[in-house]
C-alpha cells in the first residue's frame, strides 16, 4: 500500500493544491492531507478546524482521501500515520530551493525513514498561491479561476 502525506497551510486549498491531490490520488492508494498549525503564520484567514472541514467537503466522495490536522515535525506525522512519504507540490525555483533543503533535513531527522516525492503544478497553476489568491480577493476581483466555487462561497462568508 502506498500511504502519502500532503502537509500544508491550504488557506485556503486552491486549485493547485487540487491539482496536486488529483495527481496523488491517480498515483497512490492513500493520500492523507494534513493541515499543519504553524505558529510562525500570522495573518491565517480560516482557522485550522475550518480548513480541515472545507477539505473534507471537497474530497467527500473521495474515500482514499483523509484530512487531518496537526503539528510538529511533518516527517513525525508521516510516521505517525503510516506514511511512506511526504507529498509536495513544485511551482518554482524557489519552491525547489525549499524542497531541497527540507528534503535532506527531513531524511536526516527520521533516519531515511521518510522520502519526499515532488509533483509539478499544471501550468495553468504554476502561479496560484494561497497568499495570492488572498491578496487578489481582498481587490474584490474575480478569483473563480484559482480556487473550488465552494472555497470561493467559504471565502466570501468570511468577507461578510
Ligand atoms: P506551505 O505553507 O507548507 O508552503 P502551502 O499550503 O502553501 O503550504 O502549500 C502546500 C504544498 O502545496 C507545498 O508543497 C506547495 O509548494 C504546494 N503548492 C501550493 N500551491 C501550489 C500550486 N499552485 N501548484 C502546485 N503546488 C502548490
Amino acid at each position: 500500500m502506498t500511504r502519502v502525506l500532503y502537509p500544508g497551510s491550504f488557506d485556503p486549498m486552491t486549485k493547485g493544491h487540487m491539482n496536486i491531490v488529483d495527481q496523488s490520488i491517480n498515483l497512490f492508494d492513500n493520500v492523507v492531507i494534513a493541515v499543519m498549525h504553524n505558529p510562525n503564520k500570522r495573518e491565517n484567514m480560516f482557522t485550522v478546524e475550518e480548513r480541515v472541514n472545507m477539505i473534507k467537503e471537497l474530497y467527500k466522495d473521495h474515500p482514499n482521501v483523509e484530512v487531518i490536522s496537526s503539528e510538529g515535525a511533518t516527517v513525525d506525522v508521516a510516521i505517525k500515520n503510516n506514511c511512506n512519504a511526504i507529498v509536495r507540490g513544485l511551482r518554482s525555483l524557489s519552491d525547489y530551493d525549499y524542497e531541497v533543503q527540507m528534503n535532506q533535513f527531513n531524511k536526516e531527522i527520521s533516519n531515511n525513514r521518510v522520502n519526499t516525492i515532488c509533483l509539478f503544478a499544471d501550468k495553468e497553476y504554476q502561479f496560484v498561491s494561497s497568499s495570492m489568491v488572498k491578496e487578489i480577493f481582498s481587490l474584490n476581483k474575480d478569483i473563480s479561476r484559482y480556487v473550488d466555487s465552494y472555497v470561493l462561497n467559504e471565502m466570501n462568508k468570511k468577507k461578510n
